[in-house]
C-alpha cells in the first residue's frame, strides 16, 4: 500500500501480532487502515473474538489509560487482551449486532456519542457564514466599532440607530410610549427618521422595521468619549445590535454577536445545543429534526384528473351523496364557470386551489327549508381539513388519512435535518451535517 495513506498513526496498516483470545490460535495480523474491511467466517472461527475482544478492548483499554490514577480508581481496571502487540491502533469504536431501535432520530453518530463531540466541535470552533449573503459573519468589540466609526467617517455627520424591531407586523402604539419614556424623540421607521407623536401606530398588517435615534453627531476623533457612550447605548438598547446612517443615506450595521456586515442578520451565539437536530435550538422548524415531512399533495387527493367531482375525483369524500361539502363545493366552484360534472383536468388552477385550502370568504348555500335565504357557511378546504383530523381526529381517522400522506424529503432542510442557520457553521468548508454524513461540499 502507498505511503500516502498513512496517517496521523504514522501507519498504514494496523499490526496484530500474536493474538490469543479465545480460540485464536496465536493470530498475527495486518489490516489496512481507512478502508471497510469485513472479517467473515464460520461460526465460531473467533470474528468476534478478534474484532471485539481484541481490537476493540485494546482500543479502549488504551484510552482508559489516558486518564489520570485517580479518574481510573473510579472506571476500574480493564483487561489487556491476550495479545502480544498491535500497532497502528487509533481510537476505536464499536456497534454491536443487536436489533437497534427504530428510532428515526438515532444515527451511528448518535448511538455512538460522537455526535456529542462534533456539536462540541462545531459551537466552538465553527466558522459562520450568513444564510443571506455567503459572507463571513464578523463580531466586534465597542472599542473595535468606535475605530472603525472613526476612520471611515471623520468630519462626517452620522446618525446612531438602535433596531428594536427587524421585520416584524405590529401597530406598536406601546413601543413608541415606551421609547419616549426613555427619554428618545425620534425614531427611524421603514427607513425615514421622524419625530415621535402623541398616540403614533403603524400598520398592524404591514411589516416593520423599528430604530430608536441614539444620537446624531459629527464624528471627530477628539469627541471619542461622546462617541463611545452613544455607541455603547445603541448596543444595550439594541441588544447588542447597531447600525449608523450617514450624510448619503447609507446604512451600516454592527453587532457584538455574529453578524452577516452586508445583510445585517445576526446568529446568536453558538451552543452545542444549535447542532443538535433533536432540540428545539437546533432542528429544522419545518420538520422538527427529522429531515423529512409527510405531506398532504394535490395529487394523492385528485389521483385521477379525468373524473368529475360527482364521479369521486375527490378521493377522500368519493362519489356524490347528499353531504353539505358538495353543496359547499357546487357555490365555491361557480364563479370558476366549472361544477361538479367538469372533470378536474378543465378546471383551472384557482378553483383547485381554492377548493383543496379553502377560502376566508363566506359560502352561500342556499337554504332548503327556508325558501330564498343561504347559510352563509365556511369553507375550509380539502387539506386544511384533512390536516386539522390528523391532528385531532380518531386513531381511525389518521389511518384514514394516512391513504392521502406521502413522505418527502423536507423541502427547508434538505434533509439535513438542521435549521439553516446551524448548517453555516463550516470548519475546512463542511458543515456538521456534510461531515457527520459524509457528503459531498
Ligand atoms: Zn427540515
Amino acid at each position: 500500500m502507498a505511503n500516502n495513506n498513512s496517517d496521523i498513526t504514522g501507519f498504514d496498516h494496523i499490526e496484530i501480532l500474536g493474538a490469543r483470545e479465545h480460540n485464536l490460535k496465536n493470530i498475527d495480523l495486518t489490516i489496512p487502515r481507512n478502508q471497510l474491511v469485513v472479517f467473515t467466517g464460520i461460526s465460531g472461527s473467533g470474528k468476534s473474538s478478534l474484532a471485539f475482544d481484541t481490537l476493540y478492548a485494546e482500543g479502549q483499554r488504551r484510552y482508559m489509560e489516558s486518564f489520570s490514577a485517580y479518574a481510573r480508581s473510579f472506571m476500574g481496571n480493564m483487561e489487556r487482551p491476550d495479545v502480544d502487540k498491535i500497532n497502528g491502533l487509533s481510537p476505536v469504536i464499536s456497534i454491536e449486532q443487536k436489533t437497534t431501535s427504530k428510532n428515526p432520530r438515532s444515527t451511528v453518530g448518535t448511538v455512538t456519542e460522537i455526535y456529542d463531540f462534533m456539536r462540541l466541535l462545531y459551537a466552538r470552533a465553527g466558522e459562520a457564514f450568513s444564510y443571506v449573503t455567503g459572507e463571513r459573519m464578523i463580531k466586534q468589540s465597542i472599542d473595535q466599532i468606535i475605530d472603525v466609526i472613526l476612520q471611515d467617517y471623520q468630519n462626517q455627520k452620522l446618525i446612531l440607530l438602535a433596531p428594536v424591531v427587524k421585520g416584524r407586523k405590529g401597530h406598536y402604539r406601546e413601543l413608541f410610549v415606551q421609547i419616549e419614556k426613555l427619554g428618545y424623540t425620534k425614531v427611524r421607521v421603514d427607513g425615514v427618521v421622524m419625530d415621535i407623536q402623541p398616540k403614533m401606530q403603524l400598520d398592524r398588517f404591514k411589516i416593520h422595521d423599528i430604530e430608536i435615534v441614539i444620537d446624531r453627531i459629527v464624528v471627530k476623533t477628539e469627541d471619542r468619549f461622546r462617541l463611545s457612550q452613544s455607541v455603547q447605548t445603541a448596543l444595550n438598547q439594541g441588544k447588542g445590535i447597531m447600525m449608523t446612517r450617514d450624510e448619503k443615506n447609507e446604512v451600516r450595521n454592527f453587532s457584538k454577536y455574529l453578524m452577516d456586515p452586508v445583510s445585517g442578520i445576526s446568529y446568536d451565539e453558538p451552543s452545542p445545543n444549535n447542532f443538535s437536530f433533536n432540540s428545539p435550538y437546533g432542528w429544522c422548524p419545518t420538520c422538527q429534526g427529522l429531515g423529512k415531512v409527510e405531506e398532504i399533495t394535490e395529487d394523492s387527493i385528485l389521483p385521477d384528473k379525468t373524473l368529475s367531482i360527482e364521479k369521486g375525483a375527490i378521493a377522500p369524500i368519493g362519489e356524490y351523496r347528499d353531504m353539505w361539502i358538495f353543496k359547499q363545493l357546487e357555490v365555491l366552484l361557480k364563479p370558476y364557470k366549472v361544477n361538479l360534472k367538469t372533470p378536474i383536468e378543465k378546471f383551472p388552477a384557482e378553483a383547485i386551489d381554492v377548493m383543496l385550502h379553502g377560502t376566508d370568504e363566506p359560502v352561500a348555500v342556499p337554504s332548503k327549508k327556508y325558501e330564498g335565504t343561504d347559510w352563509n357557511t365556511k369553507y375550509e378546504g380539502i387539506v386544511t381539513f384533512l390536516k386539522r383530523q390528523q391532528e385531532t381526529g380518531s386513531e381511525k381517522i389518521q389511518d384514514w388519512i394516512k391513504d392521502f400522506m406521502v413522505v418527502n424529503t423536507c423541502p427547508d432542510c434538505k434533509g439535513l435535518r438542521l435549521k439553516k442557520e446551524s448548517l453555516h457553521f463550516l470548519i475546512d468548508n463542511k458543515n456538521i451535517a456534510q461531515l457527520e454524513h459524509g457528503l459531498p461540499i
